[in-house]
């Protein structure tokens, strides 16, 4: 191979190599490492009770910038988006649009009260790629839609923590608020908006931006000079009605009850339009700038937003699979070994490749683990690649032992061999492998 490759993966994704260790546009933890994770989410959701969505990567454009928001920066500026023929197409930016299009489209509504999706996939946003944010990254979420309770909020909050439990993540900070409705959003926004004008020549240049388009975005900012102006800035709990608030103090309530510690933060707002009361967010300390792990809130005007006829009330999270991994490095996590190879078959010549090739059929169908020589090497050589392969066994066929229907078995640890009929090969490594 030559060594400047022509292409390059695009800046902001990589490729989950099989194995370890650093190279550019690779992820620094191997595919193995991703299976462990995503299948430590399922276990943890499942036990939840959430079921599996997988919807398209492609949607159309107009359902996630009727959806997330025309004002949003995912919409604004982050949107992978094209037009073929008649249809403008996006790469999902996130997971929650498309769940509740599929939610109304295939009327799961009809299919029990209550819904309990969950997902895992990657979402693509046209950011700055810098580390914990890329332009290809994965996510995993649920979204539990048919119930207004506060007992869904914490459902989903709850389903939230359990994941990152179950990993044994330490020092997680969740921050929580509310939004309020439909009614209290618009007066807060205008009084939000009439408290920060005689300001706005302190503003940063985006703030100043939002302060026209998106004022509640403002309340978002790492700014310490804004972050000081905010702070004799109104709150929204006090534009929130008497519903709005017992809805708050009950989720307050519940986290409370199972043992979940938060704390509030009356500027959290989140990037999305489309939360209404609950909204959420957890961090940790140890992903730097970007430090959210995970984030969600209750959306029950999304389905409205979306040309349904009625509100539907749902809640949910959505959490990045990368941020994750640098959480878990941090902290030293053990990510399980590969398993072992059990066995690698070392043929020499034409005709014992051939037998090789049977043979390990063979023994795959018997449920082990077993590699070949495909290319024809040296004995020295197949042996080399026994031991870079950390094979427990190595099967070696010669001309001779097959003429006599046997193997040489070695064992790669002890050194030890011994020869088995090839009839018997299946059962003595299984045996074997299952003493060692
Ligand atoms: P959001 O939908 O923006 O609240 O994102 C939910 C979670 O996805 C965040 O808390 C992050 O963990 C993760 N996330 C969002 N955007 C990115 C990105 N560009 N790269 C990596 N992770 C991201």
């Amino acid at each position: 191979m030559s060594l400047e490759p022509t292409f390059r993966n695009i800046r902001g994704t990589f490729d989950i190599l099989p194995q370890d260790g650093r190279s550019e546009g690779a992820h620094d933890m191997p595919s193995r490492a991703w299976q462990h994770v995503e299948q430590v989410v399922r276990e943890v959701l499942e036990r939840f009770n959430f079921r599996e969505i997988r919807t398209p990567i492609l949607e159309p454009t107009e359902l996630i910038a009727r959806g997330v928001g025309q004002l949003t920066d995912i919409v604004s500026k982050e949107m992978f988006a094209f037009r073929r023929g008649d249809t403008n197409y996006v790469l999902r930016p996130e997971v929650t649009a498309p769940v509740m299009r599929a939610y109304l489209q295939h009327r799961l509504d009809q299919q029990g009260a209550v819904q309990k999706l969950y997902y895992i996939g990657p979402c693509f946003r046209a950011e700055n790629p810098q580390k914990g944010r890329y332009r290809q990254f994965h996510q995993f979420g649920v979204e539990l839609i048919g119930a207004e309770t506060p007992e869904a909020d914490a459902e989903v909050i709850a389903a939230m923590m359990a994941v990152y439990e179950a990993f044994g993540l330490k020092n997680l900070r969740l921050r929580i608020n509310t939004l309020g409705d439909a009614e209290s959003r618009p007066r807060y926004r205008e009084a939000l908006r009439a408290y920060l004008q005689p300001l706005a020549d302190r503003l940063t240049p985006t703030s100043r931006q939002r302060l026209e388009t998106n004022p509640l975005r403002i309340l978002d900012t790492k700014d310490e000079r804004e972050r000081r102006l905010l702070e004799g800035a109104p709150r929204i709990i006090d534009f929130v009605d008497e519903k709005g608030r017992a809805h708050y103090e009950a989720v307050k309530a519940h986290l409370q009850a199972l043992g979940i510690a938060f704390e509030e933060d009356p500027f959290l707002v989140r990037g999305l339009d489309y939360y209404t009361h609950t909204t959420f967010e957890l961090e940790s300390p140890d992903l730097g700038a970007q430090s959210a792990l995970a984030g969600g809130g209750r959306y029950d005007l999304l389905a409205m937003d979306l040309g349904h006829d009625a509100p539907v009330p749902a809640v949910g999270f959505a959490a990045g699979i990368e941020r994750l991994f640098i959480a878990l490095q941090a902290q030293g996590y053990a990510f399980p070994e590969e398993p072992p190879l059990d066995a690698y078959l070392v043929s020499l010549g034409e005709e014992a490749m051939r037998r090789a090739l049977v043979e390990a059929q063979a023994l795959r169908r018997a449920g082990l683990r077993v590699d070949l020589d495909l290319k024809g090497r040296s004995m020295k050589a197949q042996m080399r690649e026994a031991n870079r392969q950390q094979a427990r066994y190595a099967v070696i066929m010669g001309e001779r032992e097959l003429a006599e229907g046997r193997a040489v078995v070695r064992d790669m640890q002890s050194g030890q061999q011994q020869e088995v009929p090839l009839d018997e090969l299946a059962d003595f490594l299984k045996g074997a492998v299952r003493v060692s």
